[in-house]
Order: structure tokens, then C-alpha cells, then sequence
């Protein structure tokens, strides 16, 4: 069979929109997570959501469906335990990670359940996913992007200083639960794609290459975006390539290696245009926070304009894009 041939087929095609909708949502909601330096969430979350994926087996239902209610019963949890309890966070990861990956081999085990059959959740398997599973994977990928752009500012604040966005007046917890919520509907929609064990990767290096190559918050969440969906959608294409030559190339590796690869090139640029800046920046005492008009402003902030407003000191800044902005004679100063 021809490349040509292959990515004509059915189950190919249905396999792209699955890579598809799991590159854009994935770093998505990646972005806050690594914004909070919580990058192994998603992992945890990923295998807590084995379990669900063996009650699903076990129980013969839909192994989607359950695993998104336990990933989601297991990421509030993470969020209790980190708020509520005296365990730090990447005790409360390792919890969830043994706990979960464990209880799923069991159950699934006891079940009578091949080890191959719980494989394909645990390192994707694209080629056997159903119209069925398309249709879920598109649905819950769309929620996630629509609310992690539509709350971007919001999540932002948050994800950045929880002190400052609660002094705000942001529902610091209930933002945090969304983002560990939205994480775990992203583990169960990456599951077909990368699986479970390596998920993680498509939330956390996309975003990682992105901020090599991007300043200010919005680019990099776009960028994320582009850059997660050209490695979910070109590992599936280099991997399904591979296969035509006899070559078996699992999509899930080959998605991961891929927005891997992109970081090893984007790194030496990032360190780069870093050094270039330092050299450019003229007076480096001033420091950022000061006086530093931006760029472009497309619109007057005011009390009706929809951002967060901030009162500071004897003004008021405005959360947009990401920063923070004060009005200072004619122009906005980032602050
Ligand atoms: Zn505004
Ligand atoms: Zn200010
Ligand atoms: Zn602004
Ligand atoms: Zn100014």
C-alpha cells in the first residue's frame, strides 16, 4: 500500500482528526500547568486514569467514559490534597501515580483482561479508534480549548500569582480545580493519541519549545497550540509512512519524539535571542516593572472593558493578554 493510499483509508482519517483535536487541547490547558510549575500533573492524572480505563474494560462499558470520571475524581483530589493537606505537591503526584497505575493492572487483571488490551490505553492506539470515539475526542477536546481560551485571562492570573489573584478577588480554588479538571478531560482525550504513560509529554513539551521561541503569554499559548498539533498530527503521518516500509513505528512514540525533537531545535534559538536581548537592553538597572509602554493596544481600558481591573497603588491596572496594564498619559504601561 502507498503512503497515498494509506492516508486515504478510513481508520486513517478518523486517526488525523483524533491527532488533530489532541494537539490543540492538549497544550492548551499544558500552558497553565507548566505557568504553575505543576508539568507532572498531567502524568498523574494520566495514570490514575488507567484505572478508569480497567472499570471500563472490567465493567464493559465505555473504558472512555470512565476513565474521564476517574482522571477527573483523581485531579480534584490532587487539588484537595495540595490545598487542604500538609503533603506537597509532588507527594501528592506520587500518591495518584502509584495508587492509580497500580489499582488499574490489578483490576484489569482480575477482570481477565489481556495485557495488549489495556496496552493500547497506555501507549495510544490510533489506528483501532472507533467513529464513536472521534465524535468524544472532538467534543471534549472543543470544550477544553473553548474554555482555557475563553478563560485565558482569568487561568493566567491564577496559574501566576495565586497571592496577587486573590487579593483581586478571583475564585482562586475554583480556578484551580477548572485548570485540574480541564487537565484531566485532556489526559482522556490524548489517551487514544500518545496514551496514557506519555500524555504528559504532549501537555508540557509543546509548551516548553513554544516559550524558547515566544514572550508574551498569548503568543505562547498559540504557539503551543501550532506546535502540539504538528507533532500529534506529523507523528501520526511519519508513523503510518514508517508502516508502508514495513517499519513499526508506533504513532503515541513518534508523536512524543517529534515535539521533542522541535524542542532541541527551538532551545538554541530561545538561548540566543535571550543573549541578543540582555545586549540590547540599555540601561539594565531600570528593571522591566517601572515604565515599559507596550507595543500595540488595540482597545482604552476602562471600567466596562471586560478585563480584570487591579487597584494598585493610586491607579488601576488592567489583566489583558496576560499582563498586567496601567494607563500613563497616552499610553499603557505594562506593570
Ligand atoms: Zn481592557
Ligand atoms: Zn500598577
Ligand atoms: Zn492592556
Ligand atoms: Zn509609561
Amino acid at each position: 500500500m502507498s503512503p497515498a493510499e494509506l492516508l486515504s483509508e478510513p481508520f486513517m482519517q478518523r486517526a488525523l482528526i483524533a491527532a488533530l483535536f489532541t494537539g490543540l487541547a492538549a497544550p492548551a490547558v499544558g500552558t497553565f500547568l507548566v505557568q504553575r510549575r505543576l508539568a507532572l500533573m498531567g502524568d498523574g492524572i494520566g495514570h490514575v486514569a488507567v484505572t478508569g480505563v480497567a472499570l471500563g474494560l472490567v465493567t464493559g462499558t465505555s473504558p472512555t467514559w470512565t476513565a474521564v470520571l476517574v482522571a477527573i475524581g483523581g485531579a480534584v483530589l490532587l487539588e484537595i490534597i495540595r490545598e487542604r493537606g500538609r503533603t506537597s505537591g509532588d507527594v501528592a503526584l506520587a500518591l495518584l501515580f502509584y495508587g492509580g497505575l497500580a489499582s488499574g493492572i490489578l483490576i484489569s487483571g482480575i477482570g481477565g483482561n489481556s495485557t495488549a488490551t489495556l496496552q493500547r490505553y497506555l501507549f495510544g492506539s490510533l489506528t483501532t479508534i472507533s467513529v464513536d470515539d472521534v465524535i468524544v475526542t472532538m467534543v471534549l477536546a472543543a470544550v477544553v480549548i473553548v474554555l482555557c481560551l475563553g478563560l485565558a485571562p482569568q487561568l493566567f492570573a491564577v496559574a501566576q500569582d495565586q497571592d496577587f489573584a486573590r487579593v483581586a478577588g478571583l475564585r482562586v480554588s475554583f480556578y484551580n480545580v477548572l485548570v485540574a479538571v480541564l487537565a484531566a478531560v485532556s489526559v482522556t482525550v490524548a489517551m487514544r493519541t500518545v496514551g496514557l504513560l506519555l500524555v504528559s509529554a504532549l501537555m508540557v513539551v509543546p509548551v516548553a519549545t513554544s516559550q524558547q521561541l515566544t514572550r508574551s503569554f498569548r503568543t505562547t499559548i498559540a504557539a503551543a497550540m501550532v506546535l502540539g498539533t504538528v507533532a500529534s498530527v506529523g507523528g501520526l503521518v511519519l508513523a503510518a509512512v514508517a508502516s508502508t516500509y514495513d517499519v513499526n513505528a508506533m504513532p503515541g512514540p513518534t508523536i512524543v519524539l517529534l515535539a521533542l525533537a522541535g524542542y532541541v531545535v527551538a532551545w538554541p534559538v530561545g538561548v540566543w535571542t535571550r543573549h541578543r536581548a540582555r545586549l540590547r537592553a540599555p540601561f539594565p538597572d531600570a528593571g522591566p516593572t517601572e515604565h515599559e509602554p507596550t507595543e500595540t493596544h488595540p482597545h482604552q481600558h476602562g471600567p466596562d472593558c471586560g478585563h480584570l481591573a487591579v487597584p494598585h497603588d493610586d491607579h488601576i491596572d488592567y489583566v489583558h493578554d496576560g499582563h498586567r496594564h496601567a494607563e500613563h498619559g497616552a499610553h499603557y504601561d505594562e506593570h
